[in-house]
C-alpha cells in the first residue's frame, strides 16, 4: 500500500526508520544512504541515489515521497537573484529567493502559507494565513534551491519569506535543527525574523541557540507601531524590549531590529531620535533599515528619499546605535515578502509571466486562500 510519508523533514535516524520499514528487511545503512543523498547531495529523485541497488530504488519510489516541494515558477534577475514559486503537495504555493552575494550565498525562505499578522505595508499580510509549513517544507526550500544551484553552496538561510516563523514554532525549530545538523548550515548563519511574538521570543531564548534573531520593529512608539504592526496592541514595545533583553542576556547574541522606512510615516527626524533613545541603552542590538518596497497592496506608502534615509541613519547612529542598510537586490524585483506570489498568481487563472520589477507588478492578483480568509476588493 503506497504511503505519502515524506522523508525530507526527518532526522537521519527517522529516515532510517522510515526506509527500513518501507523496504522491509533492508539494513539500516540503506536509510543512512538515503538521508545522505537528500541532505548532503541534494538528490531530488531516487534515480540519483545510484549507491542503492536498482530494485531498492524502485521500491523506495513506490512507497515514500522524498521531498515535498516542486518548482512552479523560476525567475532570474540580471544580478543573479533567482525567485522561486514552489508548489506544495496539497496545492498551496510559497515563495523562496536565492541570493548570491559573492562571498556568501543566502536564501530567503517561507515559514507559513500566507501570514495572519496583517502588517499594513506587507503583501503577504493581505492574504491571511492558509496554514503552517511542515518542518520538511521549510527545509526543502533550501534543499531544492541548492539542487538548482549546485556550484554555489548556500551558506546563509533567512526566514524572511512568507509567514511569521514564531507562530509556527515547533516546525520552525525542527527545521532550524535539521538545517544545522543535517544540512551543515552554521547556526549563526540562520536568521529567524519575527514581528515580535513575545512568549515565543522568550521560549526561543531558553533554547539558547546561536542562531540570529531579527525583530521587525518599524516604529519607536506604540501609537505608530500599532498602526503598522497590529500585533503591537497585544505585545507593546516595552514588553517586546524586555523579551529582547532576556534573549540577548541568555544567548549573548546580537538582535537586529528591522525597520522598513516608509516615507513621511516612520522616517522623520522625530522617529530617528525616538529610535535612538529607545535603543541606546540596549546591549547587543543593531538596526537594519529596509527601504519600503512598493507593493500592489493599496497602502498609501512611498519609498524614503535618499536624503531622509541618510538623515535617519545619522541621527540613530549619533546615539551610539549601530545602523546598517539592507542590500536591496531581491527586493527590487518583487521579492519582498509575499510580492512574488501576488504578482504571479491570479484567482482561477494559470500562472502569468512574472514582472522583473516591483513597479511593473500587475494590479491586485491574489490566490484564493485555503483558509477562507476574506479578501479585500
Ligand atoms: N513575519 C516575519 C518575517 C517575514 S517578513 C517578520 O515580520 O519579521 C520579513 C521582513 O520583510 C519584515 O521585516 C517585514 O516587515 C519586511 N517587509 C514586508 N513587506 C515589505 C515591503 N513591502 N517592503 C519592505 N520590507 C517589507
Amino acid at each position: 500500500m503506497a504511503t505519502t510519508e515524506t522523508l525530507v523533514g526527518k532526522t537521519t535516524q527517522e529516515i532510517t526508520e522510515a526506509v527500513t520499514q518501507a523496504l522491509e528487511g533492508a539494513p539500516a545503512f540503506r536509510g543512512r544512504q538515503v538521508a545522505q543523498a537528500l541532505y548532503k547531495r541534494h538528490a531530488r529523485d531516487v534515480e540519483q541515489m545510484t549507491d542503492l541497488p536498482r530494485d531498492l530504488r524502485a521500491r523506495l519510489a513506490e512507497s515514500v515521497r522524498l521531498a515535498p516541494c516542486t518548482i512552479r515558477q523560476r525567475s532570474e534577475a540580471p544580478d543573479g537573484t533567482v525567485k522561486y514559486l514552489l508548489d506544495l503537495p496539497d496545492g498551496e504555493v510559497v515563495e523562496s529567493v536565492f541570493l548570491p552575494y559573492g562571498d556568501r550565498v543566502s536564501v530567503c525562505i517561507s515559514s507559513q502559507v500566507g501570514c495572519p499578522m496583517a502588517c499594513s505595508f506587507c503583501a503577504t499580510g493581505t492574504e491571511g494565513l492558509a496554514r503552517n509549513l511542515t518542518a520538511g517544507e521549510i527545509v526543502d526550500q533550501v534543499l531544492l534551491m541548492q539542487a538548482e544551484h549546485p556550484n554555489q553552496r548556500i551558506s546563509h538561510v533567512v526566514l524572511m519569506g512568507m509567514g511569521e516563523p514564531l507562530l509556527n514554532y515547533p516546525n520552525v525549530l525542527k527545521a532550524v535543527h535539521l538545517l544545522n545538523e543535517e544540512c551543515g548550515i552554521s547556526m549563526r548563519h540562520i536568521t529567524v525574523s519575527t514581528v515580535g511574538v513575545v512568549p515565543n521570543i522568550l521560549k526561543l531564548a531558553e533554547e539558547d541557540l546561536q542562531l540570529t534573531l531579527a525583530v521587525s520593529l518599524h516604529a519607536p512608539s506604540d501609537a505608530l507601531r500599532s498602526e503598522l504592526v497590529p500585533l503591537n496592541e497585544k505585545y507593546p514595545i516595552a514588553r517586546l524590549m524586555e523579551a529582547c533583553r532576556a534573549y540577548t542576556d541568555k544567548t549573548k547574541r546580537r538582535i537586529t531590529f528591522e525597520y522598513v522606512l516608509l516615507s513621511g510615516v516612520n522616517d522623520t527626524e522625530k522617529e530617528a531620535h525616538e529610535l535612538g533613545r529607545l535603543l541606546q541603552k540596549a546591549p547587543l542590538v543593531s538596526v537594519n533599515t529596509i527601504p519600503y518596497n512598493t507593493t500592489d497592496v493599496s497602502a498609501p506608502y512611498k519609498r524614503p528619499t535618499p536624503e531622509a534615509t541618510r538623515r535617519f541613519r545619522e541621527i540613530v547612529s549619533s546615539y551610539g546605535v549601530t545602523i546598517t542598510q539592507r542590500q536591496e537586490r531581491g527586493h527590487r524585483i518583487a521579492a519582498a515578502c509575499g510580492q512574488l506570489k501576488r504578482s504571479a498568481l491570479k484567482p482561477g487563472s494559470a500562472m502569468r509571466p512574472l514582472p522583473m520589477a516591483a513597479s511593473s507588478a500587475p494590479a491586485r492578483a491574489r490566490k484564493p486562500s485555503a483558509a477562507g480568509v476574506p479578501t479585500a476588493a
